[in-house]
């Protein structure tokens, strides 16, 4: 059941940072992700995203309502 988080992507430069290889990136909270938390956003030991990561939010939530894309 736990997945891969669907807001996990892999980026070498955002929030300002710039790197030679990818690095797990997280669109929620468009900043690049601490190696602890890459555990939760990959779903490792049992980890799920949805349960485990404070900034996760529905994928499917996103339809009509607040959450402003920019
Ligand atoms: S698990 Fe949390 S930090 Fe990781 S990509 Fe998903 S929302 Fe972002």
């Amino acid at each position: 059941m736990a997945e891969t988080c669907p807001h996990l992507a892999y980026r070498t430069e955002g929030d300002g940072k710039s790197f030679d290889t990818a690095r797990a990136f997280c669109t929620v909270t468009e900043s690049f992700v601490q190696p602890m938390r890459a555990d939760v956003c990959n779903a490792r030991y049992g980890l799920d995203p949805a349960a485990d990561c404070e900034f996760y939010v529905d994928p499917g939530a996103s339809d009509g309502s607040e959450t402003a894309d920019r």
